[in-house]
């Protein structure tokens, strides 16, 4: 029954093998051996595959556990350096004809207002957020296929493409949008998005079912094969992502890995990136119904367990997680975080110039889910700084066309660090000069001023240090 390469979700997700490994990790997870073996497979970076992983998740000595969390610290620096790329959500509509109990945009929720926003309101909302510096976006709707069609999102695309304001540019926009069909996938990636996310939200079946109890979101085979379908449409990043606190997290961990087992045995390349949500407060939701909540200690482990299990897949963490779970994340192997976030519709042209502390209390009433995390994007940056990090806004590798198998290729080689160093450092550049306060821009001087210094190749470096110049003489959009 169980296949990595069908084509069929209850055979590459087969409920069975799940069951069969949450008991193999169960048989070893007070086998100190079995998982120093396991830990010492996952040193190569070669990954691991759901079984070993599941050990290393089951299991509770606590020097396997540090030995863990210290080879997910290194190989987080080896592959992805101290850099963490900088994206925001960008929601669009909040029509919905899904009944996804855990969402406040569920077809049945009378108390939230319900809003599309029109091109120029996107234009608005795209100038707000290049006004704080992003240029990545995460597209955001609902799934309702009268009020929200694929027409809709492409038309989107370009007004979000469109908007140059100053030195603004989003230069790369991710779609995470409902299960759709190869042709609308296609338009998609014709339109020029970057990845195609979507969240299997729970890979247990039965649980699928019940919190997706009404709308085209309940069909679980057409939501789980949809990353098939959108690679089959030719888009070769895709994201995978499950929302934590739905099912048991075991449950969930062992078949997100084989979800993207699956995907490297169909298509010869694994997801680009996994998001890593946790269910949060939102109108008409209490995280407390449901009963499968993790602890922030057992988030971190999942962190880790994903960082060493499938070590070239980008991993993303939003503002649903507040600054200390971040930090303490961030060096698990973390490659991605938004910042500044609003999820309502509208809601960045709405609380423009606003500081921390309002933004905190600023509502439009249409949220997906609370903020944990309401920092300017200014104040992450800086704070990411100070901790030792590299913040970074490329969008360099699928404008050169490194996607797909071409950007595992490069990640597995090494040979990607020495892109995405200096063009962390040149978009970093950009950020300061545009939008930075100047005790941000201070800091994250001296840092560039050091971070040149290990660029290993002197003709790199050259280039680098000459870009670097042309970026403070008014030029922009330089990559390498
Ligand atoms: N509507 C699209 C779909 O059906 O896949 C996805 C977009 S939705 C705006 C983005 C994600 O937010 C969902 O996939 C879900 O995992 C997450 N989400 C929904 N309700 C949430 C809540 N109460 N707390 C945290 N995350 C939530």
């Amino acid at each position: 029954m169980y296949n990595p390469a069908s084509a069929r979700a209850e055979e590459f997700i087969a409920h069975e093998e799940v069951l069969e490994t949450l008991a193999y990790a169960d048989r070893y997870k007070e086998d100190a051996a079995a998982a120093r073996a396991i830990l010492d497979k996952a040193r190569l970076k070669k990954g691991l595959t759901h079984r070993e992983a599941s050990v290393l998740l089951a299991c509770e000595i606590p020097e396997i556990a540090e030995e863990l969390f210290a080879l997910a610290r290194q190989i987080k620096i080896e592959i992805y350096g101290n850099r963490i790329v900088m994206f925001a959500p960008l929601y669009l509509s909040n029509y919905c004809i899904n009944g996804c109990v855990y969402c406040p945009y569920h077809k049945q929720n009378c108390t939230i207002p319900r809003k599309k926003l029109t091109q120029a309101e996107i234009a608005d909302e795209v100038r707000a957020l290049q006004d704080m510096g992003h240029k990545r976006l995460a597209i955001e709707t609902g799934e309702d296929p009268v009020n929200n069609p694929i027409e809709y999102i492409l038309e989107s695309l370009q007004t979000i493409y469109s908007v140059k304001h100053k030195n603004g540019a989003i230069r790369r926009a991710n779609v995470n949008i409902a299960a759709t069909t190869v042709e609308n996938y296609r338009r998609l990636k014709e339109a020029g998005i970057g990845t195609y996310i979507l969240f299997q939200e729970t890979y247990h079946k039965e649980s699928y079912e019940q919190l997706h109890p009404t709308g085209p979101k309940h069909n679980y085979a057409y939501h789980t094969e949809a990353h098939d379908r959108a690679m089959q449409g030719g888009i070769d990043d895709v994201g995978l992502g499950v929302l934590f606190g739905l099912e048991l997290y075991r449950y969930e961990f062992a078949a997100l890995l084989m979800h993207a087992e699956h995907l490297e045995a169909a298509f010869g390349v694994g997801p680009h990136t996994i998001s890593v949500p946790r269910i949060k407060p939102a109108a008409d939701i209490n995280p407390e119904d449901f009963s499968n909540g993790i602890s922030d200690e057992i988030f971190a482990k999942l962190c880790a367990c994903i960082r060493v299990a499938v070590p070239y897949t980008g991993m993303i963490i939003s503002t649903r997680e507040s600054e200390a779970v971040r930090a303490m994340c961030l060096p698990l192997g973390v490659s991605q975080i938004s910042g500044a976030s609003k999820t309502g519709v509208g809601g960045y042209a709405d609380a423009e110039g606003m500081d921390s502390a309002h933004r905190a209390v600023h509502r439009v009433g249409t949220e997906q889910f609370d903020v944990s995390d309401n920092r300017t994007l200014d104040e992450v940056v800086r704070w990411l700084m100070e901790l030792g990090y590299i913040p970074s806004f490329c969008t360099a590798c699928y404008r050169e066309g490194r996607t797909g198998d071409r950007f595992m290729q490069l990640a597995k080689t090494g040979q990607i660090q020495n892109c995405c160093h200096p063009n962390a450092l040149m978009t970093l550049e950009e950020f300061l000069i545009d939008y930075a306060s100047p005790e941000t821009r201070r800091i994250g001087e001296a840092l560039i001023a050091s971070e040149i210094n290990s660029i290993p190749n002197e003709k790199m470096r050259a280039n680098v240090v000459r870009h670097l110049a042309q970026i403070q003489e008014g030029e922009r959009d330089f990559r390498v």
